[in-house]
């Protein structure tokens, strides 16, 4: 059955093929949808004469929301055990991270109790956390492994998100991060990790179809340049598509490593160099930006303006955490992308719903409001994307429609 959505203030659609701050706004507008895919998008007085007698319960009334694509949250780290706020304590005061991995802290704290929790208390946590996202208006995450880092404890991981997409209402896109850093046991031999890694984990991921792309963090105090291609290599031969963490705290030649291997997205970019930045553009590889760890991090933003003149697609994300980005508001996230990275409202907006959808290699499916897509829009209470991400409030989304209808909470 054919629905509308009208009475839409403005309608932003975000085309595919528009420049990095074309949100294709449409006032005084309409959306047309079947079942779960858009049939038409445009203004309300153009609406096809199909859509003109439909029954009372396909006609909904946008009540002068404006209305954007469904959100999607392409870098989260969403299943977890525990918090660290006495981290957040310390650093306020002035403590390092390598002040605080030495009392035991950081990513080692976090893996020793997501070991220790069973899948169940992290599925029931992760859609907690998932509930809160989609009154946000995000309707798709992409949610990463990496805080098991056995291989039982990365499958359980990974089992948690594909049951959450199972179950909806969101769709959740899942990534292997075993390579987030060498877990304590192995700490004086990181090469038999990483053979763990490429030689039962990543098969396993691959034959169980648990996850669609393998994440690397490439930084001095976790994994070289040279581990990681190691790893993606592998992650490749069995299907899985290259993603990574690179740049974030120093140069280490993480973006051209990115173009090296064509990862679908490179993530952090806070100090990656104008030689890898040109050759992630020519390999067409997504950046994606941060700034939420930046912000609680308090260390450099990305310039998201050299990325966009270097011709990059970029994305906004969260990163959502419990070290460095402790919270799962994207909107938050856009909102900073704008003060801390130099994106305007507009490139925040394509940031987390066109540019996102190619960093999880969707772009066919979501990320737009266009014939063909999927039904995913977030009805927010602003006179505008501008005044949205300027005037901030806890939440601005009013209703969400997922695959054309209200999700079931
Ligand atoms: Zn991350």
């Amino acid at each position: 059955m054919s629905h509308i959505l009208k009475n839409i203030r403005t309608l932003y659609i975000c085309p595919a093929a528009g420049a990095a701050d074309d949100v294709g706004a449409v006032d005084r507008a309409a959306i047309a949808w079947d079942e779960r895919v858009i049939r038409w998008a445009g203004r309300e007085a153009d609406l096809p004469g199909e859509y003109a007698n439909l029954p009372r319960e396909a006609i909904h009334d946008a009540e002068g929301t404006i209305v954007v694509p469904g959100l999607i949250d392409c870098h989260t780290h969403a299943a977890f055990a525990g918090w660290r706020a006495e981290e957040f304590q310390s650093r306020c005061c002035g403590d390092d991270y390598r002040t605080i991995a030495r009392r035991g802290g950081g990513i080692a704290a976090t893996v020793r109790a997501t070991r220790k929790a069973t899948e169940e208390e992290l599925l029931e946590r992760t859609r907690g956390f998932l509930r809160q996202m989609l009154s946000l208006g995000v309707t798709t995450i992409e949610a990463k492994s990496g805080y098991g880092l056995t291989v039982a404890d990365e499958l359980k991981l990974l089992r948690v998100y594909r049951r959450l997409n199972e179950d909806g209402p969101q769709r959740i896109v899942s990534t292997l991060l075993a390579a987030h850093v060498v877990p304590e046991e192995y700490r004086d031999r990181p090469a038999e990790y990483v053979r763990l890694v490429c030689d039962e984990l990543i098969p396993l991921v691959a034959r169980g179809r648990l996850a669609a792309f393998c994440d690397v963090f490439v930084e001095e105090t976790t994994f070289s340049p040279d581990a990681a291609r190691e790893i993606l290599r592998s992650a490749l031969a069995h299907g899985l598509k290259p993603k990574l963490h690179v740049d974030q705290l120093s140069d280490g030649g993480g973006a051209r490593l990115a173009a090296e291997v064509a990862a679908v997205s490179a993530d952090h970019l806070e100090f990656a160099n104008a030689e890898g930045i040109a050759a992630m553009a020519r390999a067409g590889v997504v950046a994606v930006v941060l700034p939420l760890a930046s912000l609680y991090f308090r260390t450099r933003p990305a310039d998201a303006r050299r990325l966009l003149a270097a011709g990059l697609t970029v994305a906004v994300a969260t990163d959502f955490n419990p070290g460095s980005a402790p919270t799962f508001h994207l909107a938050l996230a856009m909102m900073l992308s704008c003060t801390l990275n130099g994106l305007s409202p507009a490139e925040a907006l394509r940031g987390a719903t066109m540019g996102a959808a190619r960093a999880i290699g969707l772009a066919d499916v979501i990320g737009s409001l266009e014939p063909g897509k999927q039904a995913d829009f977030a009805l927010l209470d602003a006179p505008s994307v501008v005044d949205w991400l300027y005037h901030f409030t806890p939440n601005a989304c009013r209703r969400v429609f997922l695959g054309g209808r209200p999700p079931r909470q």
